[in-house]
């Protein structure tokens, strides 16, 4: 485990042998707006004579995929797949982030973990070569991956010819491409045509899929502006347009490599909440494993204590910009200032917060098992508070205005709330911690919270014009809450 703080201190990542890459530090995430494909088509169109389906350099023998049956399968380690990596120096430091973001990529969904090449003997080498590409599957020793600069460096070319280098090929030559996909030879440069030829892929029981960061465009060594590949279910479907790894890209690292035991939460989290906004308690808690809000802490919901600390391991999908990174890493810093509460990064642990923009701004109560997300949605979610919050609420802190004492301080003004909404303002048993009803807590509601015709939903009883729910930063309530559940001070 690591400590956040640390992480901080540099950009540069200095990791010894065997520790995981770590997302750490300010990574920046250039934006895309080109496909893959095309990138690596436009970059490599003056040398893509010496390689083979565009961007695979001919290799020892091996054709692709099925060489993952007979050794070019990157090792398992108990749960990982540790896979050596070097970057030259022939990047800025700019480009490195772009690289080692795409790496953590793999990290953040697969088991998949790139680590720094020490004396390890087999390893990928990324440097700025002619045009972008990959062999396929790993070689032995030293195994190149170029990336032209100013070209190549994009997340979704280095995850494209990652997956080159751990045993895929291009989607378009699949064993079964032939009933999703028309080659259109005719308009194929001459000279080209191999990189239309089928590979008997072992397609790992994932369907073809259309949006892999692995598939073509549609014109793609087109010697005459026509289409060199068409869907068959609608010839105007536009391919190649991936802008990062599919889930079906994910997945079938993830068979490849018998990832699942460990990793498979995460989509299955993600894809069980794209529509959840309606199934929000409280406003922005998910319904969670029968706990009910704070109580839950009383039944094994507390983040576990080591000595001194509570760690709580996290990890950050890559849908946040560098300085949106900063903004929740300087929230998660703030509990370490005043708690005993200590985020590191998620290496083997097996609950663990996860952050990533979904839909709006929620969090579990408590710590659930396994992966926990939080979704801090862009453009809206990040700031220090909100952050916050939605961590108060992983720790196990429910919102103010449900305590269950709020009836002394609080009113609440039914008649004023949404339908539908009324769920939200139900007290719950919480336990208090011998903390007072605290109108400036991070967790407070605001007076209009709620409501349906701009009158408040919440006022105090002490002076109905109090404003509400406005506070900038955790309160030290809401500290001396956190360090009286966790027994930090003692
Ligand atoms: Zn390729
Ligand atoms: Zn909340």
């Amino acid at each position: 485990m690591t400590p956040l703080h640390f992480l901080l201190l540099s950009v540069t990542l200095i990791l010894s042998s065997c520790q995981d890459l770590k997302s750490g530090g300010v990574l920046s995430v250039q934006n895309e707006t080109l496909d893959a494909s095309e990138i690596i088509a436009k970059v490599n169109a003056n040398l893509t004579n010496t390689l083979i389906h565009g961007d695979v350099m001919p290799n020892l023998k091996r054709n692709a995929d099925p060489c993952t049956a007979v050794g070019c399968k990157w090792p398992k380690t108990g749960s990982y797949v540790y896979v050596p990596v070097e970057i030259t120096s022939d990047f800025t430091a700019q480009e490195r982030d772009v690289i080692i973001n795409a790496l953590v990529s793999f990290h953040l969904s697969t088991c998949i973990r790139f680590v720094w090449r020490t004396t390890h003997v087999d390893y990928l080498r990324f440097f700025s070569g002619t045009g972008c590409w990959s062999y396929v599957g790993r070689q032995r020793n030293l195994q190149p991956i170029s990336l032209q600069r100013n070209g190549c460096v994009y997340q979704n070319t280095v995850q494209h010819e990652v997956m080159h280098a751990l045993g895929f090929h291009h989607e378009q030559v699949r064993s079964d491409r032939d009933s999703y996909v028309n080659i259109l030879t005719q308009n194929i440069q001459p000279g080209m045509e191999s990189n239309f030829k089928k590979v008997q892929t072992n397609n790992l029981g994932t369907p073809y899929d259309f949006n892999s960061v692995m598939h073509y465009p549609n014109y793609a060594f087109s010697k005459n502006g026509l289409p060199t590949i068409t869907a068959k279910s609608n010839p105007k479907m536009v391919l190649g347009g991936a802008a990062r790894m599919s889930s079906n890209d994910i997945a079938r690292i993830n068979r490849l490599y018998l990832c699942y035991d460990t990793l498979d939460a995460f989509h299955v989290i993600a894809k069980a909440n794209s529509n959840i906004t309606n199934t929000l308690i409280h406003g922005d808690i998910m319904p969670n494993l029968k706990r009910n809000a704070d109580p839950c802490t009383a039944l094994g919901c507390k983040w576990p204590k080591t000595g001194s600390y509570v760690y709580v391991p996290i990890a950050f999908t890559i849908d946040f910009t560098a300085e949106e990174r900063d903004t929740i890493i300087k929230a998660l810093l703030s509990f370490h200032q005043s708690t005993c509460i200590r985020f590191v990064w998620k290496s083997t642990e097996p609950d663990f917060l996860v952050f990533y923009s979904g839909n709006g701004c929620w969090s579990y109560l408590g710590r659930q098992q396994k992966l926990q997300p939080i979704s801090l949605q862009k453009n809206g979610c990040v700031y220090m508070n909100t952050v916050q919050h939605e961590v108060l609420h992983a720790l196990g802190l429910h919102h103010e205005q449900v305590r269950s004492d709020r009836d002394a301080y609080v009113t609440v003004n039914t008649q004023n709330i949404q339908t539908g909404m009324e769920s939200n303002f139900m007290k719950v048993q919480t336990n208090n911690l011998g903390t007072p009803y605290d109108f400036n807590s991070v967790m407070h509601y605001p007076n209009n919270a709620f409501s349906k015709n701009g009158q408040p939903t919440i006022t105090a009883k002490s002076n109905p014009d109090m404003v509400l729910g406005r506070a900038t930063d955790m309160s030290s309530n809401d500290i001396a809450r956190v360090n009286r559940l966790y027994q930090c001070c003692e």
